[in-house]
């Protein structure tokens, strides 16, 4: 039987403790007061409704595995994000598709026109996109970027859209026809109960202890006492920043209790650069099956992450790809520690790929 340490209860680090916990000893030390990390729900004392503490979690997936594996510890009811985005006081449907085209352009187009218009629309001296604006000046043209993208993104971000890289909009699809589906992936959910739950019972063995409300920065971790070490944290944290702070964003919410029926719909995005927020998510709407009089919900703004702040989204410009190739030297330095999930990889990962990371790096330490 080995001993291992998990830094972080999010999904890599329950994913792994649940995986290895059969024949090994496995302790989970959290530093927040709860298991989950940024997927923690919570019922809401006041109106009953399971609150998505950190931001809403839409489960989406392609990796039938990962679907089958989530199944095991909760009851994934099918959900489909059908965003809204607010422009200029008219409300569009998400993401781009046929009935944003024809709104927008105040059209009536089929799916082949509304191709080629859009097509038309292309900025052609664009050949392969170096970063999110090249990337939709090619595939949406000026004013649908102008529109949806680029004051969302200027608050979701702090930077010119032009700095960020491109892969970030490939997240998004382009649609002509009136799929408004936000996720292009084929198995979606939200669990019946929440997600805390599915921490619960991932973490509910008995060869595994969590220890909340512990931050374990690397001189306090006792090697001799473990045959491996996960970590699932940030990578410039571990490092004590040697190197410097790497840029994340962070989100922070204003929360509002009402009665009713508020916005209508789950999420609803704001474009204009004026409006402070990005986004209003209204939680009960992601629980349909269920009845509630009042009604919760969010504000969502952005900021630069600084020391007290939970990081949320890996910025990865250039200076921090650069600095963060020197924290990588230092890992790959250490044998007996492995770095797991959006933190400690710096990569902007959902959770469907958090949990297939974690089956596949606990098959070598089984
Ligand atoms: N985005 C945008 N307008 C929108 C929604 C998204 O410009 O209405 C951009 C924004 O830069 C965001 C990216 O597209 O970071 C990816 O969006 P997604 O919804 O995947 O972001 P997440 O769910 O991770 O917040």
């Amino acid at each position: 039987m080995k001993k291992y340490l998990i830094i972080g209860s999010g999904f890599s680090g329950s994913v792994l403790a649940q995986q290895l916990c059969e024949n090994n000893i496995v302790h989970v030390v959290e530093e927040r007061s709860h298991i989950g990390g940024n997927c923690y729900t919570e019922k809401d004392a006041e109106t009953g409704i399971t609150l998505h503490q950190y931001g809403p979690h839409i489960f989406n997936t392609d990796n039938v595995e990962v679907w089958n594996y989530i199944q095991q510890f909760c009851e994934m009811v099918p959900f489909i994000n059908r965003v809204k985005s607010i422009y200029q006081n008219q409300v569009y449907s998400l993401p781009i598709n046929l009935h944003t085209i024809n709104q927008f352009f105040k059209k009536d187009f089929s799916p082949k026109e509304a191709k080629s218009f859009i097509e038309s629309l292309s900025d052609t001296s664009i050949d392969v996109p170096q970063n999110f604006e090249e990337q939709a000046l090619k595939f949406v043209g000026k004013d649908l970027y102008k529109a949806f993208f680029y004051g969302y993104t200027k608050k979701q971000w702090g930077c010119e859209p032009s700095e960020l890289p491109a892969s970030i909009l490939k997240r998004l699809p382009v649609r002509f026809n009136y799929n408004d589906n936000y996720y292009a992936m084929p198995l979606q959910g939200i669990p019946r109960n929440g997600y805390t739950e599915i921490f619960e019972k991932m973490l509910n063995h008995p060869n595994i202890t969590v220890t909340l409300n512990k931050k374990l920065t690397a001189e306090e971790i006792d090697f001799s006492e473990y045959d491996h070490v996960f970590y699932s944290g940030p990578i410039d944290a571990y490092f004590d920043y040697k190197y410097g702070r790497l840029g994340y964003r962070t989100v922070f919410f204003e929360k509002f209790t009402d009665e009713g029926d508020f916005q209508g719909n789950a999420v609803i995005n704001y474009a204009d650069q004026e409006t402070p927020h990005t986004r209003i998510h209204e939680h009960k709407h992601f629980t349909p099956w269920e009845e509630h009089d009042k009604t919760v919900y969010f504000k969502e703004f952005s900021k630069e992450t600084d020391e007290k702040d939970i990081p949320y989204y890996p910025k990865r410009l250039q200076g921090d790809m650069e600095m963060l190739e020197k924290y990588f030297e230092e890992k790959d330095k250490l044998s007996n520690i492995t770095f797991i999930g959006r933190l400690a990889t710096y990569r902007y990962m959902d959770m469907h790929h958090v949990i297939a990371e974690a089956l596949e790096t606990a098959k070598q330490f089984q």
